[in-house]
């Protein structure tokens, strides 16, 4: 997945060309295409100039740009691009004093290194969630 888009920038109530949505977004028009065909928003296209409603397209950005929560004990790994819990439950914490832990472990799923930033009082919860798998 790409960047998020700034859908902020489109009103709900506002019926937009695709140029215009384009110089909302900073887009391109075929960056834009592809967003609406695997949002599958409805576009206007009987007559040029096509035209997109800001109710529809404001929802289909905001459901691409929405990042998953992560569970207790999980951590995100940049390998899977997704999220994972630390290989045999095995978490290590490299913080440094007077930091907030900052833990360490492998993926289960591919083997790389992920970390984790935890609130201090997260911390228990955090480790028995972990080596529970
Ligand atoms: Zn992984």
């Amino acid at each position: 997945m790409g960047r998020g888009f700034n859908w902020r920038a489109l009103k709900a109530h506002r019926v937009y060309t695709l140029d215009e949505v384009c110089v909302a977004l900073r887009c391109g028009p075929s960056t834009l295409k592809r967003i609406l065909q695997e949002e599958k928003v409805q576009v206007i296209d009987e007559q040029a100039p096509f035209l997109v409603i800001g109710a529809d397209l404001i929802p289909a950005l905001r459901s691409r740009s929405k990042k998953e929560a992560l569970a207790p004990g999980q951590m995100f790994c940049l390998g899977c691009k997704s999220p994972s819990f630390p290989d045999a439950g095995l978490v290590d914490d490299v913080s440094k004093p007077k930091q907030p832990p900052l833990l360490q472990a492998l993926c289960s799923g591919c083997g790389a290194v992920m970390s984790r930033r935890v609130a201090r009082d997260q911390l228990d919860v955090f480790l028995k969630a972990a080596s529970q798998r």
